[in-house]
């Protein structure tokens, strides 16, 4: 299910793209999620027609389409286009962290740390209020410009003892984002200086998916109803549904292993019946196949249809109950 060869992020690309001409409503998010396909197999091209056709519509976030594009476009020798476009951003100001995280990264990738910083910089004093708490990616703008100050050998500030405070992982981020300790890990063993470049790359890359990935892995949920519904109608899925608590128990505690194993972006999307038979039909697959549902689960989320996982800690619970998530699904025993 997880493409993974050039060939098979092709492949993905463009079933998410025919997908597209069927649900004309969420093109956005499945031609981004097509492009960042396309980047991973280096189709740079192709993933920048892409990002143009989206531009060229009325798209819902112009500003990260055109960072994407920008960070694509210099990978493949489009420096000037990718500057003006990246410019056109900075003047712009958007009130979301995700453009701005994607140019201050495409710039720290091409060395340009003093102008990555920068970047860094007018989005945190733009984003960043001292009253309002911090959301994951207003962390993740204090933690890549906690990144680059290191880089330049900069003194911490408040700001990077915030980004140090909120970093969770094995390895704290001061390990990490060390310029010292690579360049003497290189004096000695050039192999574990790669090894470490390769790790700040990953860390880099891993959160560059997260970004251009704008929908979830999501878990199917059906409500009490159409799960009978379901059933009933196709007896062979009753197999995959002991019971509607144990469906519910079930989906929150893949979520919870999938957060443990370092999975982010992780949705919920909800199951009908008419909508799932209708998948069937434009999938020419019966609906009694089980092998449908994980399909058909990937399509709502590329679609834009998942809710983010987990909840809030004061909102509702996932599952429809009313309660709020902590006391029911959210409960440490729940799982
Ligand atoms: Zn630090
Ligand atoms: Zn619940």
């Amino acid at each position: 299910m997880r493409p993974d060869t050039p060939a098979e992020h092709i492949a993905e690309a463009e079933r998410l793209i025919r997908t597209a001409t069927r649900y004309p409503e969420d093109q956005e998010p499945l031609l981004l999620q097509a492009a960042a396909h396309l980047e991973l197999a280096d189709a740079r091209e192709r993933a920048s027609t892409l990002y143009d056709q989206l531009l060229a519509g009325s798209p819902a976030d112009p500003h990260l389409i055109k960072a994407l594009q920008a960070a694509n476009l210099w990978e493949y020798g489009h420096e000037a286009e990718a500057r003006a476009l990246i410019s056109g951003i900075r003047t712009a100001a958007p009130a979301d962290p995700a453009p701005w995280e994607v140019i201050a990264e495409s710039l720290e990738a091409h060395d340009e740390l003093e102008a990555s910083l920068d970047c860094f910089n007018e989005a945190a004093t733009l984003l960043v209020a001292d009253a309002a708490p911090l959301t994951p990616a207003t962390t993740a703008l204090l933690t890549g410009r906690h990144r680059v100050r290191r880089l330049l050998g900069l003194p911490h500030d408040d700001w990077d003892m915030v980004a140090d405070t909120r970093h969770i992982g094995p390895i704290p981020l001061d390990e990490l984002h060390d310029p010292k300790r690579i360049w003497a890990l290189g004096s000695d063993d050039p192999a574990e200086l790669r090894a470490e470049i390769a790790r700040l790359r990953a860390e880099l890359g891993d959160r560059r998916a997260a970004l251009s990935r704008p929908f979830p892995v999501a878990m199917l949920h059906w409500p009490e109803r159409e799960l009978d519904e379901l059933v009933t109608a196709y007896p062979t899925l009753a197999a995959e549904y002991p019971s509607h608590d144990a469906h519910l128990a079930h989906i929150e505690a893949s979520l919870r292993a999938l957060a443990a194993s370092g999975t982010t972006n992780l949705g919920i999307v909800t199951g009908s019946v008419p909508s799932y038979e209708a998948f069937a039909a434009s999938e020419k697959t019966s609906p009694a196949s089980p092998s449908l549902l994980a399909e058909y689960a990937t399509t709502l989320a590329a679609r834009g249809k998942a809710d983010t996982w987990p909840p809030t800690s004061t909102g509702p619970c996932w599952c429809g109950s009313t309660k709020p998530y902590p006391e029911c699904h959210g409960g440490p025993t729940a799982a």
